[in-house]
């Protein structure tokens, strides 16, 4: 079985050297476009002493059985993949800008990373929580970067300096790892969640849980949050000012999946913020939890900086594209109905959940 890994427009690459000998161990070989690593630190060296072979693209897309990559590949690749080809991505089928039909090519068997059911079982190939988990230490560290003042408190010759005040908004995967960087840097931190399930986590980490009463919470969303009450936002928008104006940061990762992010800071809430106080959205590529976001933008308002990022795990993409590596030959395991000659198989609920297109047609559960 032939896996191929093309040079993404993408600082990550989706499979790096240090994996290649649990793929062989499934029966994966695998073939790579040169260059594909050497922005996350995988030279073709390194690629080279674990026997894998680099080739062309078209080589690579006209003989790979599976193609996995960070991002969907341009559709003009797929249509130049064999006939059986089985892509492994984040399609985001869930976005209804995405267009699913377009990939209803020859055989192809799509597997979507981002529809992996948040289970304990299936953790071990939860890419999103691995990349989450990277843009939320990435987001505390940004905002270290803009912030004109000190995250601890110190006590320096000229008297103590006061530690800085971070508040998380959204405490999911990305949220809880700000706060565990905020706190660990020294900040006193408070987060923000419509689901109370997350209260204790939070707590654990050492960070205050701002409590708004009355959250909608449905338990069969999988644990994603969903749309709030008219009268739960407008307490929700009071809380959240409060909070606020007391914060020198602010880390935003509040989602809703498929929809627009919810707005949850306004130009006012921006503007009674210190001068030099610094916002990362995590959330800017859904339409951002700050109505000033620009996504891929930094802007600063009125001496308020605003970092427009949802994709900050891109920025340590070593530690990403390892981690991203891991989690897909655990799902490659999974996939796979015998333990040394890897046989697709869609036996498993994480591959039946996560496949949107099999043999060119559309597949799974009304996203
Ligand atoms: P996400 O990126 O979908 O959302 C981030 C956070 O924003 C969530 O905690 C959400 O509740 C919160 N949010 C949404 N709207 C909000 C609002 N209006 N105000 C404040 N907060 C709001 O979250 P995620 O990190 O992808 O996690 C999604 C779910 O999956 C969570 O329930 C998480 O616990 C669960 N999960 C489970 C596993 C596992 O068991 N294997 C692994 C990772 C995540």
């Amino acid at each position: 079985m032939l896996l191929g890994i093309l040079n993404e427009d993408d600082s990550r690459v989706a499979i790096v050297p240090e994996v290649i000998g649990d793929l062989k161990k499934i029966g994966i070989q695998i073939q790579v476009v040169s260059k594909s690593g050497e922005e996350s630190g995988y030279s073709d060296a390194l690629y080279k002493k674990q026997k894998v072979t680099i080739t062309t693209k078209k080589k690579i897309l006209e003989s790979s059985d599976i193609l996995v990559s960070i991002n969907p590949l341009p559709i003009k690749d797929h249509r130049q993949a064999q006939k059986n080809a089985v892509f492994i991505s984040r399609y985001a089928p869930f976005d209804p800008t995405v267009k699913i039909d377009q990939y209803f090519q020859k055989n192809h068997c799509l597997f979507s990373l981002d529809m992996v059911p948040r289970t304990t079982l299936a953790q071990s190939c939860d890419v999103l929580s691995s990349l989450a988990s990277i843009a939320g230490y990435k987001s505390v560290i940004s905002a270290a970067e803009y912030l004109p003042r000190y995250f601890p408190m110190l006590t320096t010759s000229a008297g103590t300096v006061p530690p800085a005040k971070v508040l998380v908004i959204g405490a999911g995967v990305a949220g809880l790892q700000a706060v565990a960087t905020a706190r660990r840097l020294g900040a006193i931190v408070e987060i923000f969640d419509t689901r109370s399930s997350v209260r204790e986590q939070a707590k654990s980490l050492g960070a205050k849980f701002v409590e708004v009463e009355g959250a909608t919470e449905n338990k069969s969303a999988g644990g994603y949050a969903v749309e709030q009450s008219k009268d739960y936002k407008k307490q929700q928008q009071l809380a959240i000012s409060n909070s606020i104006q007391k914060s020198n940061v602010v880390i935003t990762t509040a989602q809703l999946r498929g929809k627009v992010a919810p707005k949850l800071i306004t130009k006012q809430m921006v503007e009674s913020m210190a001068y030099g106080s610094v916002i990362v959205d995590l959330a800017s590529s859904t339409g951002g939890n700050c109505i000033l976001t620009k996504d891929d933008k930094i802007i600063n308002h009125k001496g308020v900086t605003i970092i427009g990022d949802s994709d900050l795990s891109k920025k340590i993409p070593n530690h990403a594209s390892l981690l991203f590596s891991k989690n897909i030959v655990n799902f490659l395991r999974f996939m796979s109905n015998t333990k040394d000659k890897f046989n697709l198989s869609f036996e498993n609920e994480i591959i039946a959940e996560s496949c949107i297109i099999r043999y060119g047609k559309k597949v799974g559960k009304k996203i």
